[in-house]
């Protein structure tokens, strides 16, 4: 057992460690990522690597969610920047940022732990579902025509880019990156499950996430008002200064509403593996 540690294979782990640090290396040079964000995504990746039987499978799907991420937020981000939505830093993400996208879905890997069940693949399936389909629903929706609609009251208009906010373009994007992961598992064969029950659960489980996601954004996320430009923003200081609550918990920020959006989805793709497979 000198070649194991752990029952982590010691070849996997080095080319683990190898694959993520020139991944991390090249993330944070294209400014994907944060130093912060570097090192949370760094972790995540190793664990996805070792972890599961043929984990660079994983891996990938990981990374999918990642440079489509990335993609799309640098997609027209000219336009969204002068329309002041783009994210801070050119969409660098921090590690609150990819830790609360990807937490969920490394916890199912690692309580999987050397096992292929499907019901860790599900899991961890439904909540980068959830992931890409947020990020997909936030950065296509954001150049949807009209004003998006606020998802408990769906006659109030809302200014773009504001939790809770729902569009037809955000929905089309929430489909499409349920549907990028669904495809990318049938591509990369992970598991041996049925190419309508996998597809099912990655774009019904990136629905409910995000849907839960724009009713958490609606209802108890903290909304703030700058002091400055009158703008009602989701955080706590803007214009240099202070906001001012004006609705939901300081408590629940955009982070912790992706965290609990991805536990949502994974459960439901949990769900949607035990109704389908017995
Ligand atoms: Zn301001």
């Amino acid at each position: 057992m000198a070649d194991s540690l752990v029952g982590i294979n010691i070849f996997t782990l080095v080319q683990a460690v190898l694959v993520c640090s020139i991944l991390g290396a090249v993330s944070f040079k294209l400014k994907f990522v944060s130093f912060s964000g570097l090192i949370s995504a760094f972790f995540i990746g190793v664990l996805i690597f070792v972890f599961p039987p043929e984990g660079w499978k994983w891996f990938v799907i990981i990374l999918i969610f990642h440079v489509v991420a990335a993609q799309f937020t640098k997609f027209k981000y000219e336009i969204k920047r002068r329309k002041g939505f783009a994210q801070e830093k050119g969409g660098a993400r921090a590690w609150p940022n990819i830790v609360a996208n990807g937490v969920v879905a490394t916890l199912f890997v690692v309580a999987g732990g050397f096992s292929s069940l499907g019901v860790f693949l599900f899991g961890f399936i439904g909540a980068v579902s959830t992931a890409t389909a947020d990020t997909l629903a936030t950065e296509i929706g954001l150049l949807n025509k009209d004003k998006p609609r606020l998802i408990t009251n769906l006659r109030k208009e809302v200014p773009a880019g504001t939790s809770g906010g729902i569009s037809p373009m955000g929905e089309m994007g929430t489909l499409l990156g349920g549907l990028i992961i669904g495809i990318s598992v049938l591509l990369l064969k992970i598991g041996n499950h049925g190419n309508e029950m996998i597809l099912l659960a990655t774009v019904i489980s990136g629905l409910i996430g995000c849907t839960f996601d724009s009713f958490i954004g609606a209802t108890i996320q903290g909304m703030f008002k700058c002091k400055i430009c009158q703008n009602v923003t989701e955080n706590k200081k803007h214009c240099g200064n202070k906001t001012i609550r004006v609705r939901g918990s300081s408590y629940i920020n955009n982070n912790m509403v992706n965290l609990m959006a991805t536990t949502v989805g994974a459960l439901f793709a949990v769900i949607i593996f035990f109704v389908l497979a017995s």
